[in-house]
């Protein structure tokens, strides 16, 4: 590569408005910085290290870890949002290594099988204020991971903890602001926005998610064809991709990929200009300024009116099949009935998880640590019957005790 090529590929000055890892506003415990890292490279680092970022390699997003090996897991979610958003951010001269570390981090909290466990976790504990998974997401980082001598989580600094908390009600944001006055919650009471990075991240997280729903969708056969070239989106890139090469449609997995690959790019440009031209003629002079602006990230009307459509669509074609119902109602049952199990005789959880000061919240966080087949495992060994009989392996129902991989 020439000395040319190679300075195009380094990346550029941060705008102005990026977060500078310079002048980050810190973590909840006071650290020295370290040689050779910024302290967002340091936070990615140590989100990639933690035993929740393991975890996702066997937690699902729509299906269920066992259906099959090629579906997206939370894991490779996270790695594709991290690469968007680390795409996206290089041309807009934001901080890369920021919204990596946000994207790589957004689904730790998630529970076993996908929105179904979160929804059943909620449920069980509406008492205690219910269960969210951004919220989750935070208490991980901040408080479950047991890593460090010194403290609690991972103290990641205060730009990657506010863009996990991508969401939050009222409710929960007075308290969390009272128990970290001007922290990260203190934008939800105030009516701001996060950094820009964060805004991306947040963006980047649905354009992966639709694009990979739909290809797995396919993969799965609950969706086909026919279906996608109905979807304003879709049904123009397979025009295009179709006019170039004819005799695609015949050669496999080709023609869905290459029209996801163009849904995706067509998003990504349309995202990066429209947010490009926002951010420019708002013209914040700092991160600071662009907090107390509306929100800039965003993709072009029409764009975002066939993201929109996009998403109808998987919402019912998909999210709403019989067959993911199915699967999400015994899903629902294995977690509520995992929770009342280890309410009724906490001592069935390892001895770190029973001790907890407030027992229902203990089995909640034990719970949503689980992966898919963990959860399987245990709903197994307590109650000895099986949700998913025709799916499964037979080895997969060990009676063996052994901790969360
Ligand atoms: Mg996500």
């Amino acid at each position: 590569m020439t000395r040319d090529a190679t300075a195009a590929l380094a990346s550029p000055a941060l705008a102005p408005w990026a977060v500078d890892p310079a002048r980050s506003r810190g973590r909840r415990h006071a650290e020295a910085a370290t040689p050779g890292r910024n302290e967002h490279q340091r936070d990615r680092d140590r989100v990639v290290h933690c035993t929740a970022f393991r975890r996702l390699m066997y937690k699902t997003q729509v299906f269920i870890n066992h259906e099959g090996d090629l579906f997206r897991t939370r894991l490779t979610h996270s790695l594709e949002v991290a690469q968007l958003s680390r795409s996206m951010a290089r041309m807009l001269r934001l901080n890369e290594d920021l919204v990596e570390a946000i994207a790589l981090a957004h689904d730790l909290g998630h529970t076993p099988f996908g929105h179904a466990g979160q929804d059943a976790l909620h449920a069980c504990t509406a008492a205690l204020g219910g269960f969210e998974h951004n919220l989750q997401s935070l208490r991980v980082v901040d408080e479950l991971e047991q890593r460090y001598p010194a403290f609690d989580g991972l103290n990641l600094s205060f730009e990657t903890r506010e863009g996990i908390l991508k969401h939050c009600s009222p409710r929960r944001a007075a308290s969390l602001e009272a128990l970290e006055p001007g922290g990260v919650a203190r934008r939800f009471v105030d009516g701001t926005q996060p950094s820009l990075e964060a805004q991306l991240v947040n963006l980047a997280d649905a354009m992966a998610y639709n694009a990979h729903d739909v290809d797995d969708g396919l993969r799965s056969g609950l969706l086909d064809m026919t279906q996608l070239a109905e979807v304003t989106a879709l049904g123009r890139v397979q025009q295009q991709v179709l006019a170039e090469y004819p005799g695609l449609a015949s050669r496999g997995r080709r023609l869905p990929s290459e029209m996801l690959r163009r849904l995706l790019s067509t998003q990504v440009r349309g995202l990066v200009d429209c947010t490009d031209q926002a951010v420019r003629a708002a013209a914040p002079r700092s991160v600071g300024e662009l907090r107390l602006l509306p929100p800039l990230a965003a993709l072009p009307p029409t764009l975002a009116t066939e993201f929109s459509e996009l998403k109808r669509f998987l919402f019912a074609a998909l999210y709403r099949h019989p067959q993911v119902i199915q699967t999400t109602a015994a899903a629902r049952q294995v977690v509520s009935e995992l929770f009342d199990a280890y309410c009724a005789a906490p001592g069935e959880m390892p001895a770190e998880h029973a001790d907890g000061a407030d027992p229902k919240r203990a089995v909640a966080d034990y719970i949503a640590g689980m992966t898919d087949r963990f959860a399987l495992r245990e709903y197994h060994r307590l109650t000895g019957r099986i949700p998913f009989p025709a799916a499964l392996p037979p080895a997969l129902w060990s009676a063996a005790r052994s901790a969360p991989v």
